[in-house]
């Protein structure tokens, strides 16, 4: 359950656990896509008058492709959640608190894992951290070997060179 009646909430914590499906609204415009369900655990409780605190934690795995070799990966994503909901008026002007309207019947820890995912989902995918990436030139896959085409840094003093030749004349 990820929508917490307060009524529960003033008898004790309460867990929260669910999957968020990959196609829920929820995730909607947040460029990436999920490769599988959110799972979501952990637990809500009052720590004081209409304030909240939710230590949770999800799980997930986004599709995307290396940054520099374009290869599709899917990788797994995880973050332990410490939020705090609070109907407090400042709640309004707390970037760290999620405010709750003052008459809410209850809290919804959703909003919580949509800005945890986003901060959580690396913004560059890599196949791997020594990953060689394309040619600039030639396009080959240069983890699959080497295409013989001069490196980039020679071109580049090619260029200069050629530049002062042409300067000089
Ligand atoms: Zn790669
Ligand atoms: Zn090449």
């Amino acid at each position: 359950m990820l929508q917490v009646d307060l009524r529960e909430l003033a008898r004790g914590p309460v867990e929260t656990t669910g999957d968020l499906a990959v196609g829920d609204p929820l995730f909607e415009g947040l460029g990436f896509v999920l490769a599988e369900p959110v799972v979501v655990g952990g637990k809500l409780q009052a720590t004081g008058e209409g304030r909240f605190y939710w230590h949770g934690s999800l799980r997930t795995a986004v599709v995307g492709e290396c940054r520099r070799c374009l290869t599709p990966l899917a990788v797994g994503v995880r973050a332990d959640v410490g939020a705090l909901f609070s109907q407090e008026p400042e709640a309004l002007d707390d970037a760290e608190a999620y405010p709750l309207a003052p008459d809410a019947v209850e809290v919804d820890v959703r909003v919580a894992v949509r800005e945890e995912l986003i901060l959580a989902v690396p913004r560059y995918l890599e196949c791997r951290v020594d990953c060689r990436g394309l040619c600039p030139r030639c396009g080959q896959d240069l983890n699959a070997g080497s295409c013989g085409c001069p490196p980039a840094t020679d071109l580049r003093w090619t260029a200069l060179a050629a530049l002062k030749d042409k300067l000089r004349d």
